[in-house]
């Protein structure tokens, strides 16, 4: 009997098991020289000239971004509705309220003439996702964003390395972006993310906010002629520090990275190719190398002989685990309720949603796991 063949695993090596004991070892368990270091690795693999912020998760980065671009009570911030649903609620966290927008068909990413049509006087920012690791039309969305005087906050969760005209995402002309390091993610940390910025302002808010409102830099300011214990308050922080046990791992994951994108955009150009001659769209991409591949989507045709909710079934009755992202924040019921959202204003998430299927692709998988996963879909849609 094969066994049953998860939709995600992590990739956890010796070297990452070595950085943990290590940082177990040295006694320093929460934020101290590993995060920092983890923080710097990172900046350097985007090239330099950023400022990285670790914090335990992405929805902690794209809360402290919103709060450090002073977004609250009366603005407005846009969002895909095709997307988890942490990118819309660090929106609600500071007492703004989201404008949701459609996607683009051809991407699956935020189309950014709905940026233009639905925004408001009191909208302030908006927050493109890189859906499984496919870029954004970025041009357009900050040109569209700089007419109306909107910051941008890239949701960068499944976007290490994503390109986007040729430069990686973290390096772009928005406000922030923001990685994700969760167990399903590119690279991992268990739990865990990082705000990347250029702007020294964001940067020095979102350290003040990560951890308790504590002004580091004022403490480091009058360190000579303060006493060791000392630390101002300057405002009611969050706790949202990556610990040091949590960035052992990431150190480590981070120089696997283009190892892992290589397998990825293997397996990826392995389905491409394999499912090419089926009742399947395969998932949109402007240059295969220019993709992340966290997720592999592929939509059903309406010619397939199942739907997709059968075909899940009978995917997992075949021993393998697909999974569906996402059911749109149009349907969920907060949101839903909240904002009095109908499918019909959404066509392009609600057409993607009933067609979608995300197969496996994760480094851990190998070629026989994937044929599994090839003849199981051809076994049933043939
Ligand atoms: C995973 C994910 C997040 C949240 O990341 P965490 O690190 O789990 O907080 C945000 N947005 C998208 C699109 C995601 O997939």
């Amino acid at each position: 009997m094969t066994q049953f063949l998860p939709f995600a695993l992590p990739d956890i090596g010796d070297e990452e098991i070595a950085e943990v004991v290590r940082s177990l070892r040295s006694g320093w368990l929460s934020t101290g020289p590993r995060a920092r270091a983890f923080e710097d690795a990172f900046a350097a693999m985007l090239g330099g000239g950023v400022h990285t912020v670790a914090v335990n998760s992405a929805t902690a980065g794209l809360h402290l971004a919103v709060e450090a671009l002073g977004i609250g009570p009366g603005d407005q911030v846009i969002v895909p509705t095709h997307t988890f649903t942490a990118t819309a609620e660090v929106v609600r966290y500071v007492g703004a309220d989201v404008i949701f927008a459609d996607i683009d068909p051809e991407t699956y990413c935020i189309d950014p003439r709905q940026i233009e049509s639905r925004a408001t006087a009191r909208t302030k920012a908006v927050i493109p996702v890189h859906y499984g690791g496919q870029g954004c039309d970025m041009r357009a969305i900050l040109e569209i964003s700089q007419q109306l005087g909107l910051a941008v906050v890239e949701d960068a969760a499944h976007a290490l390395p994503t390109h986007v005209g040729g430069k990686l995402v973290g390096t772009l002309d928005s406000d922030c972006a923001v990685f994700s390091f969760y167990a399903t993610k590119t690279i991992t940390t268990g739990e865990g993310g990082m705000l990347v910025t250029r702007d020294e302002r964001i940067a020095s808010r979102a350290r003040v906010m990560r951890l308790h409102g504590i002004d580091r830099d004022a403490f480091d300011r009058y360190q000579s002629n303060r006493p060791s214990w000392y630390y101002e308050v300057i405002a009611p922080g969050f706790k949202y520090n990556l610990t040091d046990l949590a960035a052992a791992i990431g150190l480590q994951q981070l120089g696997r990275t283009t190892a892992f994108h290589a397998r990825r955009l293997q397996l990826a150009e392995r389905y491409d190719m394999e499912l090419a001659e089926l009742p399947i769209r395969l998932p949109p991409r402007s240059d295969g190398k220019d993709h992340a591949w966290h997720l592999y989507v592929i939509q059903l045709l309406d010619t397939a002989s199942l739907a997709r909710d059968e075909f899940i079934a009978r995917m997992h009755e075949g021993g393998i685990a697909c999974s569906v992202h996402y059911i749109p924040l149009h349907q969920q019921p907060y949101w839903r309720q909240r904002y009095d959202l109908k499918a019909a204003d959404f066509p392009h998430s609600q057409g993607l949603f009933e067609r979608c299927v995300s197969l496996p692709i994760y480094t851990k998988m190998s070629d026989d796991d994937q044929s599994r996963v090839v003849n199981q879909i051809r076994r049933l849609l043939q």
